[in-house]
This record gives structure tokens, sequence and C-alpha cells, in this order.
């Protein structure tokens, strides 16, 4: 299959997962993870027309981003150390990964001085899962107020990433359940929230019928990831 190919059908099951929830397909926004390829595939990605791509690595990203297209826009989906926030804060229009008070501190002081605002999501452990980052679903009620102080931030939504499993139906639940916490958060905290951040190349449909507006696939554009390739550290 090329990528072409894949790309059409990725795009007819968000198409098909939207009339299912009665949704517009305008509302889901696809992300392409394009992590482990080269900049040439994101060329070539860009050439069929995808705009937003996925890194989830700041030494990959550093070199990947400024040899790929320059209408390529770029979000941050992992772990981000706080000693590679200065990089990440140059080098992506969005974090989906803000997974701690103490990164949000960090990424608002890099902000802060690169004179620039970032769009975040605040990535949600909802499984609880010991493997996974993201903040503790029963704390954000209490703690998302911190990040009103962080002018540099501008909070857009949730992140997730689903438990593995092969059964979408399984992982339903977490979507829901991330789609609930975040009415909550309007309500509680009064703020907008629009982004849901959920859903894979496996599970995208379930996701979308949660609620997702911008789903994150990987292996079904790209089929399966190289092994990391080594970079200059
Ligand atoms: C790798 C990755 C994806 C894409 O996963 P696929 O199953 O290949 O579609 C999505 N989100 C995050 C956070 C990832 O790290």
């Amino acid at each position: 299959m090329s990528l072409a190919d894949n790309l059409a059908a990725v795009r007819s099951r968000i198409a098909r997962a939207c009339e299912q929830a009665g949704r517009d397909p305008e509302e889901v926004t696809l992300l392409a993870v394009s992590k482990n390829h080269p900049a040439s595939t994101v060329a070539e990605a860009a050439n069929l027309g995808l705009t937003l791509f996925g890194e989830n690595r700041v030494q990959e990203a550093k070199i990947k981003i400024p040899a790929s297209p320059e209408r390529a826009r770029w979000h941050f989906i992992g772990h981000l150390q706080s000693n590679k926030a200065r990089e990440a804060v140059s080098l992506f229009e969005m974090i989906e990964s803000l997974d701690s008070p103490a990164l949000a501190a960090e990424v608002q002081k890099q902000a802060e001085k690169q004179a620039k605002t970032l769009r975040v999501l605040v990535e949600v452990n909802v499984a609880g899962e010991s493997s996974k980052f993201g903040w503790n679903p029963e704390r954000l009620l209490e703690e998302l107020p911190l990040l009103k102080g962080f002018k540099r931030l501008e909070l857009q939504g949730f992140m997730t990433v689903a438990p593995y499993s092969n059964d979408p139906e399984r992982v339903r639940p977490v979507f829901r359940r991330l789609r609930e916490l975040r009415d909550r958060c309007v309500d509680v905290l009064g703020l907008p929230l629009p982004v849901l951040s959920m859903g894979m190349s496996g599970d995208l449909e379930v996701a979308i019928q949660e609620g997702a507006t911008l789903v994150r696939v990987g292996t079904a554009l790209f089929g399966p990831r190289p092994r990391v390739v080594p970079v200059a550290e």
C-alpha cells in the first residue's frame, strides 16, 4: 500500500466514524505521527496534503523539522524532560504532553524567555498505568488553576494515550472518561478547553465516537516504524 492509499483509508475511517457518531468530519483533525520516519517521508506526506505532524523526541525532531517542508506544523507528543523544554518551545507550535506541574512551570519559563506563547494540552493518565506519564485525573481540578498563572501557556484541552488492547471497545471507557473530565474542568474552571487528543491507528473510531477532535496516527499511514534511528545528543 502506498502512503496515498493509506491516507485515503484513514480519511475514510475518520469520515465513517464521524457519520456513525453524527459529527462533522471537519471537527476532527488528523495528526500524522512521523516519529522514527525520515524527513523525506514528511515531505511525501506534505505533498499529499498532510500539514500536521507529531514527534515524541526532541533530539530526533531538531534534525527532522529543519529538513522538512516549511508548511509542516509540529506537535510534541512524547515525555518532555525539563532540560529539553527550551528546544521544544522553539521547535513546536503545541506541546500535547504537558504531564506535570513542574514541566508546565519550565515550559512557561522557556516560553517567556523566547517571548512566545505556546498552545498546550495536559496529558492525563486516565487508566493510572504506572508505565505511563500524565496527570492524575483525581488532581486535575485542584491543579489546573495553577496553569492560569502561566501566561505564556494557552491551555486548549487534554491528551491521553489509552492502554494497549486488541479490542478497541475495551478502551472506550478511557476516552469517555477523558471527555467527562474535560466537561467538568470546563464547568468548574470556566475555561473553553475544546481539544481532545485521543485515538491512534488501532482505536481512532472509538475515540471519535467519544469526542476526539485530534487523532494521532502513525502506523496506519506510514506502516510499521523502523527501529529508532540513533541521533547525536
Ligand atoms: C507513536 C504514537 C502515536 C501513534 O501510534 P500508532 O499506533 O502508530 O498510530 C500516537 N500517540 C503517541 C503519543 C505516540 O507516541
